[in-house]
C-alpha cells in the first residue's frame, strides 16, 4: 500500500515537470535513458530516488496526454514489471570534468541492465588565481596587481598601496660653534626634498696656552681658546714667581731692623749728650 502510494506521488510529481516543461510528460516508473537540463535532472534525480525506494524505476518520458493513464499503454506496464525485476546497480563516471566556470558531466550506468543517465556537475567557482604586479607603486602613485585565473582567464585588479618616500640625507650647509647649519633630505625617486636644522656646536675649549710667563715679581697669563675657531674663551692670570707671602716677611723683617737701628742711634746720642752734661 505505500509502495502504491509512493508510485502515485512518482507520477504525480512527474506529470508537474512535465507541466513546467511547458508541453505535456508522460512519465512511467520504469527503465529507460533520459537526458535533461540541470535543474530538470535535479528534480527528476529526486524523483528516481522516491521511485526507486518503492521498487520501480523512473524511466523514459515524452510527449503524452499529461495523465498517467496505465491502462492505455500496455507495453509501459510491462516495462515496470521488468523494472521491477532489475535491481539497478549503477556505477559513476565523470565523462567531463566541472572547472571553475564550465559545468562537467557524469553518466551512472547500471552495471546489469545497461540503463543511464547523465548528471550535471555545476562548474565549482573556485578560480585559480595567479598574482602579478602590472603596475609598481611609486611614491606618488598607486600600483596595480592583477590575479588572472589559470583556467578560464577570469581576472580582476587590486591597487597597491603608494610607497613611502625614498629620502637620502646630504648636509648642505655645516654648523659651527655660533651658526647652525642644514640637512637636505631628497626623495630619489620624485625629487621631493624637505631641510631640517643641524643645531649650532657651542665652543669646545681646549687646553690653556701659557702667553705670558710669570717674573719674578710680574704676574704671568694662560689663554683658553675654541679648538675650532680659535675664539679666546678666557684668560687667566698667573702669580708671580716670588711668593707675596715672603716679600711681607722681608719687608717686615727691614723694618724692624730700621727701628731697632735708629732707636739705637737715638739713645747713644742722648748717653753722649747727658756725658757731657756731667762733664761740664
Ligand atoms: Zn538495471
Ligand atoms: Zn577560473
Ligand atoms: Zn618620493
Ligand atoms: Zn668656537
Amino acid at each position: 500500500m505505500k509502495k502504491y502510494m509512493l508510485l502515485k506521488r512518482c507520477l504525480l510529481t512527474a506529470s508537474m515537470i512535465g507541466m513546467f516543461m511547458a508541453s505535456t510528460v508522460h512519465v512511467q516508473c520504469t527503465e529507460g535513458t533520459f537526458y535533461s537540463s540541470k535543474e530538470e535532472s535535479q528534480l527528476i534525480e529526486k524523483l528516481r530516488k522516491e521511485c526507486e525506494d518503492a521498487g520501480y524505476t523512473l524511466g523514459h518520458f515524452g510527449s503524452g496526454s499529461g495523465q498517467t493513464d496505465n491502462s492505455q499503454d500496455t507495453s509501459n506496464q510491462e516495462t515496470v514489471k521488468q523494472a521491477k525485476s532489475c535491481e539497478h546497480d549503477y556505477v559513476e563516471s565523470i565523462t567531463k570534468e566541472a572547472t571553475c566556470a564550465e559545468d562537467g558531466e557524469m553518466i551512472s550506468k547500471c552495471s546489469k541492465c545497461g540503463d543511464s543517465y547523465k548528471t550535471v556537475i555545476p562548474a565549482t567557482g573556485k578560480h585559480d588565481y595567479v598574482s602579478e604586479t602590472t603596475k609598481e607603486a611609486t611614491c606618488t602613485e598607486a600600483g596595480v596587481l592583477t590575479y588572472t585565473c589559470k583556467v578560464c582567464g577570469d581576472s580582476y585588479t587590486e591597487e597597491i598601496p603608494i610607497i613611502d618616500h625614498k629620502y637620502e640625507e646630504s648636509v648642505t650647509k655645516d654648523a659651527t660653534c655660533l651658526e647652525s647649519g642644514e640637512i637636505t633630505y631628497t626623495c630619489s625617486m620624485c625629487g621631493d626634498s624637505y631641510t631640517e636644522e643641524i643645531a649650532a656646536t657651542g665652543h669646545e675649549a681646549g687646553t690653556p696656552i701659557v702667553t705670558k710667563e710669570a717674573g719674578w715679581f710680574t704676574p704671568g697669563e694662560k689663554v683658553t681658546r675654541c679648538t675650532r675657531c680659535e675664539e679666546v674663551l678666557s684668560t687667566e692670570a698667573m702669580p708671580s714667581r716670588f711668593p707675596v707671602a715672603y716679600l711681607y716677611i722681608l719687608i717686615s723683617v727691614i723694618a724692624i731692623f730700621v727701628i731697632v737701628g735708629i732707636s739705637l742711634t737715638v739713645m747713644k746720642k742722648k748717653n753722649a749728650k747727658s756725658k757731657l752734661a756731667k762733664s761740664a
